[in-house]
């Protein structure tokens, strides 16, 4: 056969992309100008002063000339600690997206398959794509809730190498019970992992059943980032606690020195400032109720949130035409209307006091 974009007649010219790539939509959030952001949930706060100024002067004394550390040692470290395992449970990437990426390269791929429960966070789709990875996916709830008796069918069906959960589940909000996920681990046949973006305003984590090395731990991984509560999605630094030997399988599909010097630096100064991140996550958590409370008085349905965001559908206008009013305001949210199982349905970030008066008074005024 010959080779692919190179015709029999020689011509030069750019190759088509592969076939199966070519019928992925790419995905992206909406980046307009906007005076308030609330559609990627991120932290309304940047980090603290003082990790800005150690930051500086650390970065200061790096040797830029040289590779960084290739295994991110001291990171791996203090992660390690904070989470009560050993630093050969850890894997560090560029943001927890290239964590499911790291995973998806080393146990996905053409011939197998990952199961997914929607709706959920679009890119565990998107990423097992773009891996060559077969997608089979049940549905949660109609409240949004993982079924288990769907979960049974859908991992039985399709004999998943990888079951991915999200919890607090991106976008509908709420975290599923620890016990749910232990039923999760026990019938999926490979590996079950947890997307815990949102893990730190949950009330429990898969991080359990890993330091407990409870049944199935070996077969659990739990994935974090520092992009939503850590107030540093500019860092693009995420990370797994999973078995060592999922950890190393994930090194196996990894660039070298895939993780820079300031990154390496940036993540490990951030575990100095635990206190001021909770205190973050509960400025948010007081938020989340008062907003919750504002919409249950509004023509909308909502849902209960365990995250910095909250999902919502109004009822007697088209999604659309409030995703534009609230644009008009200068209100940016997330449109989940087209997305599977959500039609109708907004998702709006939890952001700084004012910010979401903002929302909720451009809100109260488009629904009216
Ligand atoms: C925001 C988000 C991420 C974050 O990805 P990063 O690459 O770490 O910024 C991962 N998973 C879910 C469910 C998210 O909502």
């Amino acid at each position: 056969m010959a080779p692919v974009g190179r015709g029999t007649g020689g011509h030069l010219g750019l190759p088509p992309v592969r076939p199966d790539l070519a019928a992925l939509t790419g995905y992206h959030s909406e980046q307009v100008d906007v005076e308030v952001r609330l559609n990627t949930n991120e932290s309304p706060l940047p980090p603290p002063p003082g990790w800005y100024e150690a930051l500086l002067s650390g970065i200061a004394r790096i040797e830029f000339n040289r590779y960084p550390d290739r295994e991110a040692t001291e990171l791996r470290r203090g992660l390690a600690d904070s989470h009560g395992v050993p630093p050969e449970q850890v894997f560090c990437a560029n943001g927890s997206n290239e964590v499911l990426q790291s995973l998806l390269l080393a146990y996905g791929g053409p011939g197998r398959a990952v199961a997914l429960f929607e709706p959920t966070y679009t890119l565990h789709r998107h990423i097992a794509r773009i891996t060559g990875t077969e997608v089979v996916a049940g549905r949660r709830s109609d409240a949004f809730e993982l079924d288990l008796g769907e979960v049974r069918r859908v991992v039985g069906a399709g004999d998943p190498v990888i079951t991915f959960l999200c919890s607090p589940n991106n976008p509908t909000g709420r975290a599923d019970p620890l016990a749910d996920i232990e039923a999760v681990v026990a019938m999926a046949p490979g590996l079950v992992v947890v997307d815990e973006a949102y893990g730190q305003f949950a009330p429990s984590s898969a991080l359990e059943i890993l330091r407990g090395r409870g049944p199935g731990a070996e077969r659990t991984a739990a994935v974090r980032t520092f992009s939503k509560t850590w107030s540093m999605a500019g860092t693009r630094l995420g990370y797994l606690v999973a078995d060592p030997e999922v950890v190393r399988a994930c090194e196996m599909v990894t660039l070298p020195y895939h993780l820079d010097a300031a990154k390496q630096l940036a993540g490990r100064l951030a575990l100095r400032f635990v206190d001021e991140m909770e205190d973050r996550v509960a400025m948010v958590r007081e938020e989340r109720g008062r907003m919750a409370a504002t919409l249950a008085a509004l023509p909308v349905e909502t849902w209960p949130s365990d995250a910095n965001f909250i999902l919502f559908r109004p009822l007697r206008k088209e999604a659309r035409d409030v995703w534009t009013d609230l644009l008009g305001a200068s209100v940016l949210v997330r449109d989940c209307s087209k997305w599977p199982g959500l039609t109708g349905c907004l998702r709006v970030t939890v952001g700084l006091p004012s910010e979401n008066d903002r929302f909720l008074a451009a809100l109260s005024e488009s629904l009216q």
